[in-house]
């Protein structure tokens, strides 16, 4: 007998979920290059003030995350009332388009880029997923997506750098695209990477989000701050999108995760000093890539990506095979994360092993 059944469209979610792992095996000992994680251990002060927010954890957090988003406000000299923490980068861009966009409204982004757009957007928000093809090179097309804006356009994301292909918009084709975006569509810049990015030239969401009406950036702690698994993200929104955000996702971000994140705002020099040291590798992975015949295109942010086509699988499968997971897109490329010196290591040895033009 059949039992309870979710949405059929909700099954699209099940397949997102199963390609977590990268593909690779899930069993230890495993080089973890598949999900864009920070491979340095937490801070120590960030642990300690994780520890001793956990002593508590029989309370309730604080709701709307008020020293968390007064910390956000000072660091980035803008009002509280612009800023909202929610669980994960992803809880505040499923939180976005759920406050944004209807059924029958457009949610338009470059693909490929992070699986979530979609997903959220029609899956769980019942809305219409635009997704504009990026340029051969990996860049968002920002002329065809402007010419694809309609009047049931509600958000457009521009994930930047973007998610696989490492590559960043660029400030002053972002403002030409600005000015021709009506102002009731709300531009999202996705920038989960933010603190990665070299190129002079590329968008600083902080920046433009001061300086156009429309445009909200997302950022996580999950990357360079290191707290993946305590599931932090903030958005600097408009102020009445911002107070949508801050009343869709009560009690998102647990204490424990508030308090480390102000700890690791309070450590962000030592936490950009990891960020230089991963800058560092991704440079030294580029050149060893580049030194061995791929194909491959500078990253502005902590993983490359190797646009492998029709051998993806296979060279997914080689690494495996030496314990290293990598994220496959099927017949489109392979994305592997700048890890520690020993997994990069590994994985460059194991990639000199696979014939480029094979
Ligand atoms: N945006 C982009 C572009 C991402 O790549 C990711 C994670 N891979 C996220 C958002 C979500 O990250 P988190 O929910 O951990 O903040």
């Amino acid at each position: 007998m059949r039992g309870p059944l979710p949405r059929p469209e909700l099954h699209s979610i099940a397949v997102h979920a199963a390609s977590r792992s990268g593909g690779a095996p899930t069993s230890e000992p495993l080089h973890l290059l598949a999900a864009n994680e920070n491979p340095y251990d937490p801070l120590p002060g960030v642990l300690d003030a994780a520890i001793a927010a956990a002593r508590r954890f029989n309370r309730y957090p604080d709701l709307g995350c008020e020293r968390l988003i007064d910390a956000l406000a000072c660091r980035f000299d803008l009002p509280p009332t612009r800023f909202a923490a929610g669980a994960g980068s992803v809880g505040v861009i499923q939180s976005l388009i759920q406050a944004m966009a209807a059924p029958g409204d457009e949610v338009m982004y470059g693909w490929r880029s992070f699986e979530a757009y979609p997903v959220i957007t029609t899956a769980i928000c019942g809305a219409t997923a635009v997704g504009v093809p990026l340029t051969d090179d990996g860049y968002h097309d920002l002329d065809a997506m402007a010419e694809r804006v309609t009047e049931r356009t509600r958000l457009i994301f521009l994930c930047t750098p973007n998610n696989p292909t490492g590559t960043a918009v660029r400030r002053d084709e972002l403002a030409k695209f600005l000015d021709r975006v009506p102002e009731n569509v709300l531009v999202v810049l996705d920038e989960a990477y933010a603190e990665y990015v070299c190129d002079k030239d590329a968008v600083d969401g902080a920046t433009i989000c001061r300086e156009y009406p429309h445009v909200a950036v997302v950022r996580t702690f999950s990357k360079a701050f290191g707290l993946a698994g305590l599931r932090i993200g903030f958005a600097i929104a408009p102020e009445p999108v911002a107070a949508a955000l801050r009343m869709t996702a009560p009690y998102g971000v647990s204490q424990i995760g508030q308090e480390a994140a102000i700890a690791s705002l309070a450590a962000t020099d030592e936490v950009m000093k990891r960020v230089d040291v991963v800058v560092a590798e991704r440079l030294r992975m580029e050149n060893a890539l580049i030194e061995q015949g791929r194909p491959i295109s500078r990253s502005q942010a902590n993983f490359l990506w190797l646009p492998l086509r029709e051998r993806s699988a296979e060279f997914a499968d080689a690494c495996a095979r030496a314990g290293i997971a990598v994220r496959v897109f099927a017949e489109e490329g392979v994305r592997v994360t700048v890890g520690s010196r020993e997994s990069n290591d590994l994985f460059l040895a194991t990639a000199a092993n696979i014939p480029a033009g094979a």
